[in-house]
């Protein structure tokens, strides 16, 4: 609203909206910020897809049970996620429509590999796509493609790292979403055909700030799989064996070993920490910060 324009109506809304306190509001929020769920204390023991491209050594945190020492589930994250729930539903309702083809929404399902050398243990990952397609009538192909059957992962994200970034030249310095998948987005879909022996997969990205749309389709790649599934499992041999990976990224602690920064100099040059480790559950317990001995 313009100033101009506010300041007709600054008396209407003088008269008609109520002046609140920081603490009213917090005392409001306090109830619709109560999680809805109750917070699991199960350990986990296997794999999700979501962990095939995160770094080993907070896998092995993770897996190993360790309690999270920056956790980021706050309420803030809830309500993305809910978010993000309420926008997969509708694009789950949008699939129905495809003639000829049913839809199956929310489908889970588990890749096991038997224990085979020079590994510790079985392999076992857990996944669950967002949908599959199956067709039932006719003849009509989705997107060109000659199958019987595709994965779909629905993915909604901000409009940054959804759109491409270029600069005033008109150079890319960022490809976003829409042109790129996200290599997780990739991975994670890739592990869904891989277990459901689907030959192609569909990611339908949806921009939550100004609701466009766009979908990758994806062919399987065995052999990409099979590498990830490889690095889960000596990640999970390490685990059994109580050997903590190294670090895969570079941060830099500030002086008082309270936090990481984003940047350090060193003379001339520049440091970046990498934005893996800024935003990671476990950055104090892995790069040693307050600790209180
Ligand atoms: S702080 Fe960085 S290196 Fe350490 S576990 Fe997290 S992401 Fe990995």
């Amino acid at each position: 609203m313009k100033i101009e324009e506010f300041d007709k109506i600054k008396e209407l809304y003088d008269e008609s909206i109520l002046e609140l306190t920081k603490e009213d509001t917090a005392d409001l929020f306090k109830y619709l910020d109560k999680p809805i769920q109750w917070k699991s204390n199960r350990t986990r023991r296997t794999f999700y897809a979501s962990d095939a491209t995160r770094c080993e050594r907070q896998l092995f945190y993770s897996v190993s049970g360790e309690k999270e020492t920056n956790p980021s589930i706050g309420p803030k994250q809830l309500k993305i996620f809910a978010l993000g729930d309420a926008i997969h539903e509708g694009i789950s309702e949008r699939y129905k429509k495809v003639g000829g083809w049913q839809f199956y929404e929310e489908v889970p399902g588990e890749i096991h590999i038997p224990k085979a050398e020079p590994h510790e243990n079985d392999f076992l990952l857990h996944y669950r796509v967002d949908g599959i397609l199956d067709r039932f009538a006719g003849d009509k192909d989705i997107m060109g493609i000659d199958a019987d059957r595709m994965i779909l992962e629905f993915k909604s994200i901000a409009d940054f790292p959804y759109t491409t970034g270029k600069n005033k030249k008109g150079d890319i310095y960022w490809f976003g979403a829409k042109d790129v998948p996200k290599y997780d987005h990739f991975a994670q879909l890739q592990l869904g055909m891989y277990g459901e022996s689907v030959k192609y997969g569909l990611l339908h990205y949806y921009n939550k700030n100004n609701s466009e749309e766009a979908i990758h389709v994806l062919k399987l790649n065995e052999t990409f799989v099979h590498d990830l599934i490889q690095r889960m499992w000596e990640v999970m041999d390490r685990i059994a064996r109580g050997e903590l990976p190294e670090r895969p990224f570079k941060a830099y602690p500030n002086k008082g070993k309270t936090a990481l920064q984003k940047t350090k100099k060193e003379g001339e040059k520049t440091f970046k920490s990498d934005w893996h480790c800024l935003y990671c559950n476990y950055a104090d317990m892995c790069w040693g910060l307050n600790k209180t001995e």
